[in-house]
C-alpha cells in the first residue's frame, strides 16, 4: 500500500515537472523567429509606423502553447508585452483543437491527433484532454483570464461597442491592446449545431469550417475528399450568419469556398493565406476566390510563413500584398501573420515596421499602408462584429 502511494506520488511529481518544462521546449521548437530584432528601419518608416492608430492582425495560434501571454517571452512570436511594445492594437487569437500526426499541406486524415498529448503535457484541465469542444472552451477562458490579469492593458472584444470604446480609450493611451477569439476548424463542434452557440457564448467571433483534415462540415484544402459543405456544414454557416460569427475560409477546400460564397449573407474573410498567382500551392487562393471574397466586402489576410509566400521576408510578404491589392484593391488586404501557428517567421510582432518600410519601397501610398496595417480590419470589425 505504502509502495503504491510512493509510486503514485513519484508519477505525479514527474508529470508536474513535465508540465513545467516540456511545453516551453515544444513551443520554442515549433514557432521560431529568424531575426529576433531589434529591427532597424528608416526614420520615415518608423515615424509612419508610430503614427498608425490601429495596427491589427487576423490570425495567431498563441493560445495553443499555454504560454503566459502576460509575460514578454523570448520564444514564440506574439504576446501582450510585445504587442504593446510594437504598437499592435488588435490581434485575432485563433484556437487549434486538433492537428493530425505528420501534418502536411497536401493530404491529411483526421484519424490521429497531436494536440491531445500536448494538452496533457501542458497540464490543462482533464475536460480538455478528451473533448475537442472543451479544449476550445478552455482556450477561450485562457484569453479572458489574461485580460483579467493584465491590469487593464489587454481587452477581449466581442462587439462593436467594446471595439469602439477600446479605440476611443487608445487615443490617449497607446499602452492598450486587444484581441478577439477565432476557431480553426469546426470539428470542435463535435457534430452539434448547438455548440456554435456554445462557442459564441464563450466569446468566439470567427470560425473556419475546416482545418488540416476533412470534418463533419466538409473538406479541407489539405484533406482527402476535397468536398464542399455537408448539410451540417450548411447549417453551421447559416447559424454563424444569424449570430454574426465571421466566416474564415482559410484551410477550406475550394468547393467549400464556392459553397460559402454562394450562401453567405455576410462578408467573409480568409485570415491567413498566400495566393496561387505568386506561389501555386493548394494552401493558397486562386484569383477567382480572392475576387469572390473581396466582393462580399471581406478581407484577405496575407500570411508571413514559407508555405504560403516562399521565403518569409518582408519583401515577399509585401509582394503578396501587392498582388492582392492590384487584383482587388488595397481596401481588402490585411495582415494575417499566422504567428505561433507552428510556422517559421522572419520577425515577431515587434517587427511590423519592417513591413511599412518595405511597402514604401514597393511604392504603396500612405493611405494604402494605413489600410493594410490595420485600418481595413478596424473598418471590417466595426461593420461586422455584432451590435
Ligand atoms: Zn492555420
Amino acid at each position: 500500500m505504502k509502495k503504491l502511494a510512493y509510486l503514485l506520488l513519484g508519477l505525479a511529481l514527474i508529470y508536474w515537472v513535465i508540465t513545467l518544462i516540456v511545453p516551453g521546449i515544444i513551443d520554442d521548437k515549433f514557432n521560431p523567429v529568424i531575426d529576433k530584432g531589434p529591427n532597424t528601419v528608416s526614420n520615415e518608416a518608423r515615424e509612419l509606423y508610430e503614427s498608425l492608430d490601429f495596427v491589427g492582425d487576423l490570425h495567431c495560434d498563441a493560445l495553443l502553447w499555454d504560454r503566459n501571454l502576460l509575460k514578454r517571452n523570448d520564444h514564440g512570436q506574439v504576446d501582450i508585452p510585445r504587442m504593446l511594445e510594437g504598437n499592435v492594437a488588435l490581434q485575432a487569437f485563433t484556437i487549434v483543437s486538433k492537428s493530425p500526426k505528420g501534418q502536411n499541406m497536401q493530404e491529411n486524415t483526421g484519424e490521429t491527433d497531436n494536440i491531445t498529448s500536448l494538452v496533457i503535457a501542458q497540464g490543462r484541465g482533464i475536460d480538455s484532454w478528451f473533448s475537442l469542444y472543451e479544449r476550445a472552451i478552455d482556450q477561450c477562458e485562457a484569453l479572458h483570464r489574461f485580460a483579467k490579469k493584465s491590469d487593464g492593458k489587454f481587452r477581449v472584444v466581442h462587439d462593436r461597442n467594446e471595439l469602439q470604446s477600446f479605440i476611443n480609450d487608445r487615443k490617449s493611451n497607446k499602452q492598450l491592446a486587444s484581441g478577439y477569439l477565432g476557431v480553426e476548424g469546426g470539428h470542435c463542434l463535435e457534430g452539434k449545431l448547438e455548440n456554435v452557440d456554445g462557442l459564441w457564448n464563450a466569446g468566439v467571433r470567427m470560425m473556419g469550417p475546416t482545418h488540416f483534415f476533412d470534418n463533419e462540415l466538409g473538406g479541407s484544402a489539405h484533406g482527402v475528399s476535397n468536398a464542399g459543405l455537408t448539410d451540417f456544414g450548411k447549417q453551421v454557416v447559416r447559424r454563424m450568419n444569424e449570430l454574426g460569427m465571421i466566416i474564415d475560409v482559410a484551410h477550406s477546400s475550394e468547393a467549400i469556398i464556392d459553397d460559402v460564397l454562394a450562401m453567405t449573407t455576410k462578408p467573409i474573410l480568409t485570415s491567413h493565406t498566400g495566393v496561387k498567382g505568386m506561389l501555386n500551392s493548394q494552401r493558397n487562393l486562386s484569383d477567382d476566390h480572392l475576387r469572390g471574397i473581396s466582393e462580399t466586402g471581406g478581407l484577405i489576410g496575407v500570411a508571413f510563413f514559407p508555405e504560403a509566400i516562399g521565403d518569409p521576408s518582408a519583401e515577399n510578404i509585401v509582394k503578396t500584398m501587392k498582388y492582392v491589392k492590384d487584383l482587388v484593391g488595397y481596401q481588402y488586404v490585411a495582415l494575417g501573420s499566422d504567428y505561433d501557428g507552428s510556422v517559421t517567421t522572419q520577425f515577431d510582432c515587434t517587427g511590423f515596421p519592417l513591413l511599412v518600410e518595405e511597402m514604401l519601397k514597393q511604392g504603396f501610398t500612405e493611405e494604402e499602408i494605413r489600410g493594410i496595417m490595420g485600418g481595413n480590419l478596424k473598418r471590417f470589425l466595426l461593420e461586422n462584429l455584432p451590435q
